[in-house]
């Protein structure tokens, strides 16, 4: 049987739609969201409908 494993990652939600392994901000020059934090998500699709389909939800960043 399989084993769910959610792997975390971290999507930039401005123009590039970047997609990093680890927590960071953006380094895409002339992003919207250029020097903005990535968001963590961990859809096991791609799609990062949770981080990119809505608006920004309310969650604490530290
Ligand atoms: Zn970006
Ligand atoms: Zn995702």
């Amino acid at each position: 049987m399989l084993v769910f494993i959610l792997m975390t990652h971290y999507v930039c939600t401005g123009d590039c739609e970047a997609e990093e392994s680890k927590a960071g901000v953006c380094m895409a020059a002339g992003c919207t969201k250029e020097g903005e934090p990535l968001v963590a998500c961990t859809c096991e699709d791609g799609l990062h409908e949770k981080v990119l389909g809505d608006n920004a939800l309310e969650e604490n960043d530290e």
